[in-house]
């Protein structure tokens, strides 16, 4: 099985991966956690390009492809094999966030995203999505507040590069994207406390997975 989680900053993704993995876990159910973008030694390198280099130095275009080229190592890798080892994969942002980032955020053309999304995948559609909504202002607070809690300024920098629109806009580009694929995604609201959302998560995989 293959399950990926989406969602905007600081709605809480890292965590539900952690927990739902978990769970499977203890359910004996082997389970593979994983990244994007990243999740292999030549996607991370990728992503530290990106994320740490200058990206204002790209055109999104590029990025697009860029974090395509990442997720095909990473699905040829690391994915694809796993799912072929009977595990399960899960996740941490998936191609959805290319299309709803660079696409229709970014303003890269859905054809242009189409085409990446079919030469990265390889075959290897997710099963299930879960996008964890939340208000983006609810959400940098929280952002803000673990940065100050454990000294990280990274996220915040990211963050704060793009104004507030730019995140609510993120947050409607996954909306749209959970309604056009309704078979595939859930969407949970991260407005909640951790408990609550884990518990929404896993019976959503018991919905989506029954057997
Ligand atoms: O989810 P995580 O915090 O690891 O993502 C790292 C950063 O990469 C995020 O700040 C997000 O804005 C960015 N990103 C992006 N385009 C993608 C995927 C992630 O700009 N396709």
């Amino acid at each position: 099985r293959f399950i990926t989680f989406e969602g905007g900053e600081g709605v809480g993704k890292s965590t539900q991966v952690r927990r739902l993995a978990a769970r499977l876990g203890e359910l004996g159910i082997e389970t593979v956690r994983t990244r994007e973008p990243g999740g292999t030694p030549k996607a991370e390198a990728i992503r530290s390009f990106i994320l740490q280099g200058k990206p204002e130095s790209w055109g999104v275009g590029a990025e697009a492809v860029l974090f395509a080229a990442a997720r095909l190592d990473h699905v040829d890798e690391l994915i694809a094999p796993s799912l072929a080892a009977g595990k399960w994969v899960i996740c941490d942002r998936f191609a959805d966030s290319t299309r709803a980032y660079q696409g229709l955020t970014g303003g890269v053309a859905d054809g242009f995203i189409d085409a990446l999304e079919y030469l990265a995948l390889n075959g290897h559609a997710p099963e299930m999505t879960v996008i964890l909504d939340m208000d983006p202002d609810l959400a940098f607070a929280r952002v803000r507040q673990r940065a100050i809690d454990d000294g990280l300024a990274g996220t915040v920098d990211r963050f704060e590069k793009e104004d507030l629109s730019f995140h609510r806009r993120l947050r409607d580009n996954f909306l749209a994207i959970a309604i056009a694929n309704p078979g595939r995604c859930t969407v949970i609201s991260a407005d909640q406390d951790e408990d609550t959302v884990t518990e929404e998560i896993w019976r959503a995989v018991l919905d989506q997975f029954p057997d």
